[in-house]
């Protein structure tokens, strides 16, 4: 049996941050939820921002119903440790001091596609009355210093693993289903659109499925970040982004493409610099439509695979952090308390010195 206690005891209000409107947000004081049945409740240690999080409070979603009004608190990256479990949680494994990563998707368990393991497409999406949520995208988010969350979306990592590492955790294993959903082969060559920290993290998990090259196309100080992790890099602002690929592949293109930007047309750069018989797959979630090539993607046998979120990956990548198989401290450059998370968002938002993925600290100061 062992025994936990909190960092401090747990009051009935904390800090919070809350969107009051499209680009207008504040922290403030609100109140401490329980955990209910198959609930934990966590001390939150880390929350990564996340592009969509960008997308989320600037209010580009709002039509997606993410989220469905304000008030409202964000975060779905996120770290920290169990301190309190609801009803028929500890029976199910997660006790108080358990250190875990969080997740956003929590299906309802019961119907055909979580059945069938695909949770992130839940046919009951959408309705947290028949068990399902969608942290920090239409369920409240974790961006807060206590979050309860469903045991479904939580995954205890071991005591190897920092808890700063734990809230890469969810982004880590988006890099690895994209990369499994492009059926990565021994000795391919890939190419990554969005040297960001989706896009290193990415190419990291196709070089784990065996990619022999994996060429990173994008611009700015992160193609230096990204050759120093071992990737061919493709200046776009200089330089054509498919022609460059194919350059380097003796005509032909990459045996498959992974876009993690989502902006203007590269979806359809994505295709351009994939092989006949290529593979594509579209992490990024693109705000306007984009014309791509059909004729091509018939004649040329090639497959486009939508990637959203991850079913299942998080407990892959877990013991691929914790044993430095994947490198996600060089891609997390910045760490802020809540209580400046305007800093903290600019940082992410600008790009400010060099910054990949920003983490904030709700219960530091
Ligand atoms: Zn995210
Ligand atoms: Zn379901």
């Amino acid at each position: 049996m062992t025994h936990y206690s909190p960092a401090r005891a747990i009051s009935s209000t904390m800090n919070a941050l809350v969107l009051l409107g499209p680009n207008d947000f504040e922290v403030n004081e609100v109140t401490v939820p329980e955990a209910g049945r198959h609930e934990v409740l966590c001390e939150v240690h880390s929350v990564a921002i996340c592009g969509t999080d960008k997308e989320i409070i600037s209010g580009n979603f709002l039509k997606k119903g993410w989220p469905r009004g304000y008030p409202y608190t964000p975060g779905h990256e996120w770290s920290g440790v169990i301190v309190a479990a609801g009803e028929g949680a500890a029976e199910l494994g997660f006790h108080p001091g358990d250190r875990v990563a969080g997740t956003a998707h929590d299906g309802c368990g019961y119907c055909r596609m979580c059945a069938i393991g695909r949770y992130n497409l839940c046919e009951n999406y959408g309705h947290e009355e028949l068990g399902h949520h969608h942290y920090g995208h239409y369920s409240t988010g974790a961006m807060r210093q206590y979050h309860n969350t469903s045991i479904k979306s939580v995954f205890k990592i071991p005591d190897s693993m920092t808890l700063e590492q734990a809230a890469l955790v969810d982004a880590s294993s988006i890099a690895l289903h994209a990369v499994k959903r492009a059926g990565v082969q021994p000795g391919d060559v890939g190419a990554v659109i969005g040297p960001g920290a989706q896009g290193l993290l990415a190419g990291q998990a196709a070089f784990l499925l065996g990619a022999s090259r994996v060429i990173m196309v994008g611009r700015g100080e992160r193609l230096k970040t990204a050759e120093a992790m071992g990737f061919d890099v493709i200046d776009n602002s200089e330089a054509d982004g498919p022609e460059g690929v194919r350059e380097l592949t003796d005509g032909k293109g990459a045996h498959f493409a992974i876009d993690t930007a989502a902006r203007g047309t590269t979806p359809a750069d994505a295709v351009a610099m994939t092989r006949k018989g290529g593979r594509v797959a579209l992490i990024g979630v693109p705000l306007e439509p984009c014309v791509l090539p059909l004729q091509r993607i018939v004649f040329e046998e090639m497959d486009l695979f939508g990637v959203r979120a991850n079913p299942g990956t998080c407990e892959e990548v877990i013991p691929l952090i914790s044993e430095g198989k994947m490198d996600v401290d060089t891609v997390t450059t910045h760490t802020f308390p809540l209580s400046e998370f305007a800093a903290a968002y600019e940082t992410f938002t600008q790009r400010l010195d060099g910054a990949l993925k920003v983490l904030i600290q709700p219960n530091t100061r």
